[in-house]
């Protein structure tokens, strides 16, 4: 402690923080020493304490100013004591001052000193609780602003953080003298402070407001609404908003009139989308059996190779994209959401029309080339002679080819049908003819009867030892 120090230069630093108001008060005769008591003042609680800064300094130069009584030598601990006496016991200053043996005088005035400390302190405290918030916010402020804070600013800060975590006003003085140059300097620091502090309180809503602006995309022809978000950035800019902190009110009121505009062009999407959408899963549902057929007459490898094997991926993968959103009207979007917190679909999002095209036309290709394979002619002869209903109902589905038909008529059953109709035949060597030549080696006029019933026998004996040898398979004779 530096109680040596004229008063004079206390005063100063403390006017410093003042203004014009502690400015009259101190020009009255200062004493030459540094008060071992202060002079008791009355203090009216100023407006706007809200960060503290106002009060403090026109405490500490009241204090100050009131310096000029030498007695009485009270200990800090007795002007507590009788502080609360006063306050939590009721009593009065003549009564203390009766039943302690000190003058009433004297008691009001340590007192008020002791209330006016009380005060102060409270103040320091909830200065350096700011301190510290804008400090919070400002490293929040360029990490998310991608800024950067001067290093003017930090030390600004860190000097007036020094000077205000003090407890009493003689600790705050000597605090003040070693931290700051002049009693100038401490007043720019707490300009600089009070400056800051209207940045800090509305860090939450700058935070906010850049946060929907970089979650929203814009299309081309959205040229207003990105310009407005061009300047919205510009004046986001963590210089811009140090340097003119006051201009917070008007970004606000530009990005309401920007989100206003921006929610009502989203909303008119979100609705055209999911009902183009819900068009195109209509179509999906309808191709389904299709895709089904062609999954089956795929799986007949007699017809060939498979045709169109991606489109049961693209299939999935168009329903996932045609998923319709719950979400209805002005609910669609939150207040403070620039997209659909369901859905999260984008003002560039388009449906997928494309690939819809896509999609149905290569299935309309594989469907047709299959249909093609199976109408082939020796198919159509083989099939046409069974009389099973089904069948006679899927060659009129060739004849016509009603591809709608097809996939309907197709199941499992048919495929194994049509797998056992398209199966090569197998070939078994049977020895007809020198079966034929032993029996006759010459054949007379009269014995054609003979002859063809003998060949009709082994031919039968032929086709039952191949059936036996080639269970539920076509077989064929090869004569020999
Ligand atoms: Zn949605």
């Amino acid at each position: 402690m530096k109680r040596a120090q004229p008063i004079t230069a206390a005063t100063r630093f403390i006017s410093a923080t003042s203004g014009p108001i502690c400015h009259q008060t101190l020009s009255t005769q200062l004493p030459k020493k540094p008060p071992a008591q202060p002079k008791v003042i009355v203090l009216s609680r100023p407006v706007g304490i809200t960060i503290g800064i106002s009060l403090l300094p026109m405490s500490l130069s009241k204090i100050a100013v009131a310096s000029r009584i030498k007695k009485p030598a009270v200990r800090p601990e007795l002007r507590r004591e009788w502080l609360r006496r006063n306050e939590t016991e009721g009593e009065s200053p003549p009564e203390i001052a009766k039943q302690d043996g000190y003058d009433v005088r004297t008691v009001r005035k340590q007192i008020e000193i002791e209330r006016q400390e009380r005060v102060l302190t409270g103040e320091l405290e909830n200065l350096a609780g700011t301190v510290e918030h804008i400090e919070e916010n400002l490293r929040l402020l360029e990490v998310r602003l991608e800024g950067a804070v001067e290093g003017e600013v930090w030390d600004g800060l860190g000097r007036l953080a020094r000077v205000v975590r003090t407890k009493g006003h003689l600790d705050y003085y000597d605090a003040a003298q070693r931290e700051c140059a002049s009693p100038q300097a401490l007043a720019e620091d707490i300009t600089l402070c009070r400056r800051l502090s209207s940045l800090s309180e509305v860090t939450p809503e700058v935070l906010a407001v850049k946060s929907y602006l970089d979650r929203v995309t814009l299309r081309e022809n959205e040229g207003e609404l990105a310009m407005d978000r061009v300047s919205l950035h510009e004046q986001l800019k963590l210089e811009n908003l140090l340097a003119n902190p006051h201009v917070w009110p008007s970004v606000e009121a530009l990005f309401d009139w920007f989100k206003s505009r921006y929610r009502a062009v989203y909303l008119a999407h979100h609705q055209d989308y999911y009902r183009e959408t819900s068009s195109h899963r209509l179509s999906l549902e309808n191709a389904k059996p299709g895709l089904e057929a062609l999954r089956r007459l795929n799986s007949i490898t007699e017809l060939g190779a498979p045709l169109g094997q991606e489109l049961a991926g693209e299939y999935k993968y168009l329903l996932s994209k045609t998923r319709p959103c719950p979400e209805k009207g002005s609910e669609v979007l939150p207040e403070l959401e620039p997209v659909c917190s369901t859905c999260s679909l984008s003002l560039t999002d388009e449906p997928p029309r494309d690939e819809m095209e896509r999609f149905l036309a290569g299935l309309r290709r594989a469907l047709e080339q299959q249909h093609r394979r199976l109408s082939a002619q020796a198919i159509r002869q083989i099939l046409a002679q069974s009389e099973d209903s089904r069948i006679d109902q899927f060659i009129k589905v060739i004849q016509t080819s009603d591809l709608s038909s097809l996939a309907n008529v197709m199941d499992d059953e048919l495929v194994e049908f049509l797998c056992y109709l398209l199966a090569e035949a197998c070939t078994e060597p049977f020895p007809l003819l020198s079966r034929i030549r032993e029996r006759f080696s010459l054949i007379e006029e009269g014995q054609t009867e003979e002859v063809v019933s003998e060949f009709r026998t082994l031919l039968e004996e032929g086709f039952a030892e191949a059936k036996r040898r080639n269970p539920g398979k076509r077989v064929q004779i090869s004569p020999e």
